[in-house]
């Protein structure tokens, strides 16, 4: 069995390590020429989902180095108001499991992890353009004329499937009316003064009146400006990331992102075609009135990590016939970023294809039984966090109207500010948010 692999994103590629694993022949074709090439240094949550799916999929030592080079954990959970008070700040349980655990996760980062020991499967400058089926076999077309030809081809190429388009000419994109503005600005004694020490040391959720949104993390790493670890790292820690050869293509460093996100019509017409200080100058546009220090985040931001986000969701489809041509993650079930589930379940659909996969290996599945088998729950638990994604992220929500929007943020803020004072309830809240994420999943295990 010959598998076939479009994109070698986070799907594809932690697909790829357990076919490799598994003694599957795999080859993953992918757009970006350079291994450098389209990452951007922003944060993933990994969520107990994704890491157990890695910790099924990657070789054990590179699991271990994906653990050693996240960043900091976060120790609260912050909510609050656009003058920086405080309405609900819950204290995040320590780490203490390596799998079955909640990580800060820098994508650039995690890519290196993911493409160390890929060097013969992944094939860069590989656009593919299109794809024919003849008989049990599937070729792939690129656009510098090339083609590859297999048993099965898996669609991980992204949001913008080229494959999905083809394949499931049904399958509709459609726009929340959201518009995300993202920036990052290096940790210095200035910037990490302008926050307060729980932000600092957590993951915050700002809400302002009109709907409008704010996220802001504070990624550390392990290692230094100049690449160097930092002093007092432990033993084995120290040592995988000191042999792990993806750090010399890694140029991620400590900073604090923020992410801000409104409706279309609050933020100017030709957001997607700004790029640096025009974007942070719409941040600032869009924040009139809040507290200086946050506003001072913005303007100290830098300015050629600024980007906007268009965000867009996958409608829930119908199920498909099924043949040698299927989809993961992004490619099929692109999602809001509301619950940041959306590599998590990629991760998902990776573990899950491949223990179909090894079904067929054994003999006790025909290929396309198995990939059924997959797509069926994929399917169901895909398009279930589609909806739930979005129901966070739309420009239906009350929250955005003028009005009633303040009235439900005011209201909003009382039950978090009794939660925030009950204990009980704030242990409960806290127990909902981390099962949502997996917490309490059972584990995704892969017999390779
Ligand atoms: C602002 C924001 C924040 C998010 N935060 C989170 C979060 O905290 N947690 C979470 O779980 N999810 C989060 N997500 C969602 C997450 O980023 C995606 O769901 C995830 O990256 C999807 O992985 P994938 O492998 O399906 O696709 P991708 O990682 O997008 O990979 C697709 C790959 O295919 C390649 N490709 C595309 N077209 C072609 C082609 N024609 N030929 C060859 N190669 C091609 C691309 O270059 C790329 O490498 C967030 C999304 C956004 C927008």
């Amino acid at each position: 069995m010959k598998v076939l692999v479009i994109g070698g994103g986070t799907g594809g590629l932690a697909l790829a390590h357990g076919l490799l694993r598994a003694g599957i022949e795999v080859a993953v074709f992918e757009r970006d020429a350079l291994r450098t090439d389209g990452l951007h240094g922003y944060r993933v949550g990994i969520d107990p989902d994704g890491s157990r799916a890695l910790h099924a999929l990657l070789p054990t030592e590179l699991y271990d180095t994906f653990v050693a080079t996240r960043a900091r954990d976060p120790k609260y959970f912050n909510m609050l108001t656009e003058d920086l008070k405080e309405v609900l700040s819950m204290e995040l349980p320590p780490v203490t499991d390596p799998i079955a655990s909640e990580k800060s996760i820098s994508r650039m980062t995690m890519r290196q992890v993911l493409l160390t020991g890929l060097d013969d499967v992944v094939r860069y400058g590989k656009e593919f353009t299109r794809f024919e089926q003849r008989g049990d076999e599937v070729t792939a077309y690129f656009a510098d004329g090339t083609t590859a030809t297999g048993d099965l081809l898996v669609a991980a190429d992204g949001a913008g499937s080229r494959v999905r388009r083809q394949y499931l000419p049904q399958a509709k994109m459609e726009e929340t009316g959201i518009i995300a503005i993202a920036g990052k600005l290096p940790i210095t004694a200035e910037s990490t003064a302008l926050v307060p020490p729980k932000v600092f040391e957590g993951i915050s959720l700002i809400q302002a009146p009109r709907g409008v949104g704010c996220i802001v993390h504070v990624m550390e790493f392990q290692w230094d400006r100049d690449g160097h670890l930092k002093s007092g790292i432990g033993g084995n820690t120290e040592e995988l990331i000191r042999q792990w050869p993806g750090l010399q293509f890694d140029n991620t460093r400590d900073y604090i992102n923020w992410g801000l996100s409104a409706t279309k019509e609050k933020i100017p017409a030709n957001i997607m075609e700004l790029t640096g200080r025009d974007l942070m100058d719409a941040a600032l546009e869009l924040t009139p009135g809040w507290h200086q220090n946050l506003r001072r985040l913005f303007e100290l931001t830098d300015p050629g990590t600024c980007f906007p986000v268009n965000i867009r969701t996958s409608v829930p489809l119908e199920p498909w016939e099924t043949t040698n041509v299927t989809l993961i993650g992004d490619a099929i079930h692109t999602m809001t970023p509301g619950r940041g589930v959306g590599a998590n379940t990629a991760l998902r659909d990776a573990v899950n294809l491949c223990r179909q996969l090894v079904e067929v290996r054994d003999g006790r599945s025909e290929l396309i039984p198995a990939v059924r088998e997959y797509e069926a729950k994929m399917i169901d638990y895909g398009f279930d966090a589609v909806l739930k994604s979005r129901a966070q992220m739309t420009s239906d929500d009350p929250a955005h109207k003028p009005v009633i929007g303040r009235v439900a943020l005011a209201g909003m803020r009382t039950v978090m500010r009794t939660v925030n004072n009950v204990p009980p309830l704030k242990r409960r809240m806290r127990d909902s948010m981390l099962a949502y994420r997996g917490a309490d999943r059972e584990e995704l295990e892969l017999n390779l």
